[in-house]
């Protein structure tokens, strides 16, 4: 009988490990990235998970000869003495002189896009088309690496934080706020809604377990074409109780964004060092009320017609004053406008005509949206009459304030969004594994 005992027997020596066997003999899997014929020797770089291997092949200590067998994209086993070297910059780095290879599977064809180079270089769309295939350059998968890098440095500072990690539906009766650009779904001869946020579902957590937070996919149905919506993408999201006001909401978030950019600083290095991520030095994140913000974009740019939202040129022009002003690549501004926030968000108690809401943004660009929400019953059916919603559809949702709510806020932050300006993409789409956008959904 064979046995499944939950180990995994690991015939092979990761790259990390090759400092402890130079001079021996190991063994390594992976893919051959690329094949650099010198004529007497060649270069054979061996892709494994996270790295580029370089491997020698030379007659004077390989055991066999090169075949038209031995080509781009196969997979192998080789065993190899590992011999210590210099690159350029004097850093140590490993080599392996390969005695054999034995080939574990072969392509059927070579790739549509040269992705063996440093950089994949073809047309966003020719990118996106291909993705399955473009991923594996380095420094694409990179990209995607440092994502993970960052969901994994929200979860783990808000599990600090006692936080607790919630799924809520996507598949709901009512499209949580409403508007433009919920899908809809027929369900079994029904209309249902893809979840656009996990805003009532959360704050319905929040007298559970006070703090509560989801890293999920939402939906929303962008009618238009631009570089930095998606019509799917992944909300990190949090909600926490017995806050004293929204800014408790702040901190945490500022808190999260210090641990997740110290994560990837240290997990993260050769991806960091790979894609010259420009890594933001947090301390503390400067706040600006929105009428002053208002004044300050008014005052500089020309034709502002909308009072009582942004333009992206306003984030734009608020983000390098920040930079100028407080050398911050973040900003808060708070207090938006109460007729521009949602239903749940809770009015200014000095000025209605306020929230007490913000918004992050991020080298100029929203990345975060958030605030103290409404916990009593009586004032939220109340607003909810006042934007004209039937408070009668919600009577689940206001299940949470009919039966008792300590005061609470919190946030949504794209995950595409920030890793895009933090790389320093034009584009979202660079920054989204396989997008789904008005033109595409495949693959
Ligand atoms: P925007 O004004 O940029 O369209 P929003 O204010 O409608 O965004 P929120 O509901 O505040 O979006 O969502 C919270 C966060 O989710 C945003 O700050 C942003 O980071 C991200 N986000 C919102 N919509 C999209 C989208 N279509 N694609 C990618 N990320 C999005
Ligand atoms: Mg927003």
């Amino acid at each position: 009988m064979q046995e499944i005992t939950g180990e995994i027997n690991s015939s092979y020596t990761p790259y990390g490990e090759f400092k402890n066997h130079i001079g021996e003999v190991v063994t390594v899997k992976g893919t051959i990235h690329n094949i650099r014929d010198m004529s007497d020797f060649a270069f054979i770089i061996l892709r494994t998970a996270r790295e580029l291997i370089q491997c020698v092949y030379s007659p004077e200590f390989s055991d066999f000869r090169l075949s038209e067998d031995i080509v781009e994209q196969a997979c192998a086993k080789v065993s190899a003495k590992v011999v210590q070297s210099q690159t350029r910059d004097g850093s140590e780095r490993y080599e392996l002189q390969i005695h054999n290879i034995e080939l574990l599977s072969k392509p059927a064809d070579i790739p549509p896009v040269v992705i063996s180079k440093k950089q994949v270089v073809c047309d966003l769309n020719v990118l996106l088309d291909n993705r399955p295939v473009t991923l594996r350059n380095p420094k694409e998968r990179a990209i995607f690496k440092i994502q993970e890098g960052i969901q994994r440095g929200f979860r783990d500072y808000l599990i600090s934080k006692n936080f607790t990690e919630i799924h809520s539906p996507k598949i709901n009766f009512a499209g949580a706020e409403g508007g433009t650009n919920v899908f809809k779904l027929d369900y079994f001869g029904k209309t249902v809604y893809l979840a656009q946020s996990p805003q009532l579902y959360k704050q319905a957590l929040v007298p559970v377990y006070e703090r509560v937070f989801e890293i999920a996919p939402v939906f929303r149905a962008e009618h238009h074409d631009t570089s930095r919506h998606l019509n799917e993408y992944i909300s990190m999201d949090f909600e926490m109780g017995f806050i004293d006001g929204f800014e408790d909401i702040m901190n945490m978030e500022t808190g999260a964004l210090k641990y997740i950019m110290n994560l990837l600083k240290t997990e993260y290095a050769p991806e960091v060092e790979l894609l010259k991520v420009d890594i933001p030095e947090i301390t503390s994140i400067p706040t600006i009320k929105f009428k002053d913000a208002k004044a300050l974009c008014v005052k500089k740019l020309k034709n502002i017609t909308d009072m009582k939202d942004f333009e992206p040129e306003e984030e734009a022009f608020l983000g390098k004053w920040a930079k100028q002003q407080y050398n911050s690549d973040f900003l808060f501004v708070t207090h938006y406008l109460s007729k521009k926030r949602p239903f749940y968000t809770m009015d200014d108690p000095e000025d209605p005509e306020v929230t007490l809401s913000f918004d992050l943004l991020f080298r100029g660009i929203e990345i975060t949206s958030g605030g103290q929400r409404i916990h009593d019953y009586n004032q939220q059916v109340e607003k909810m009459k006042k934007s004209g919603m039937n408070p009668e559809e919600f009577e689940t949702y206001l299940m949470l304030h009919k039966y008792g709510a300590p005061p609470h806020g919190g946030l949504g932050l794209g995950l595409e969004r920030l890793t895009m300006h933090l790389l320093g993409f034009k584009n979202v789409r660079y920054a989204t594994m396989f997008p789904r956008d008005i033109n595409r959904v495949t693959p």
